[in-house]
């Protein structure tokens, strides 16, 4: 029975070298290339009663990399391969912008999980983002809820940056599956490793 006012808990997850591979401002459709697990990861977490939105920085519109309109073609065929692999997401946000614009949406601000909240109707503080940069996790704390760094994408090389940080990450995953094991892990006490 659908319970009024019931806020889901959600899982945002960062889209480049976290649930494709990363490209360096991949600016393509044709370039976009799923992990071997992640619609698998994103079952998981539907199962175990998340939303799961994308929430990713894509400041190669300010830089002038590419178009919003190749932009929307890379979601268009992201989609698509997810649906071939029976998956899909909830919801999906981006912010064109660099950190000279002062926007309130580029990671690690909040304003893209603020959004998301308020049109999927989330409670941001059973949330988590998972992402492979420091500004993923950050985002997690910020919002009030957990953030996770993945060692996949640029994970590696980031997690080397973590002691100058004075937040830090709920876990560090080996990649999305892990994480998503590990969350439902977490929320409801099952293991679905
Ligand atoms: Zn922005």
């Amino acid at each position: 029975m659908a319970r009024k006012n019931f806020k889901s808990p959600c899982v945002f997850l960062d889209r480049d070298g976290t649930l494709i591979h990363d490209n360096n401002y991949l600016s393509s459709p044709e370039q976009v290339k799923l992990y071997s697990y992640s619609a698998a990861a994103i079952n998981k977490l539907h199962k175990a009663g998340f939303k799961v939105i994308v929430t990713t920085n894509q400041s190669g519109i300010a830089r002038g990399k590419f178009a919003l309109k190749t932009l929307s073609l890379i979601h268009k065929r992201f989609f698509s391969l997810l649906k071939e692999q029976g998956s899909k997401i909830d919801g999906l946000y981006f912010c064109p912008h660099i950190d000279e614009d002062k926007c309130n949406c580029r990671k690690p601000k909040i304003g893209m999980v603020l959004q998301a909240a308020r049109e999927h109707n989330i409670d941001l503080k059973n949330s988590f983002v998972v992402g492979d940069i420091l500004r993923d996790y950050m985002t997690g704390v910020n919002m009030g809820g957990k953030g996770i760094l993945l060692l996949s994408g640029h994970g590696k090389k980031q997690v080397k940056l973590l002691k100058k940080e004075k937040t830090k990450p709920f876990a560090i995953c080996r990649n999305l599956l892990t994480a998503a094991n590990l969350i439902i892990k977490t929320m409801t006490g099952d293991d679905f490793a």
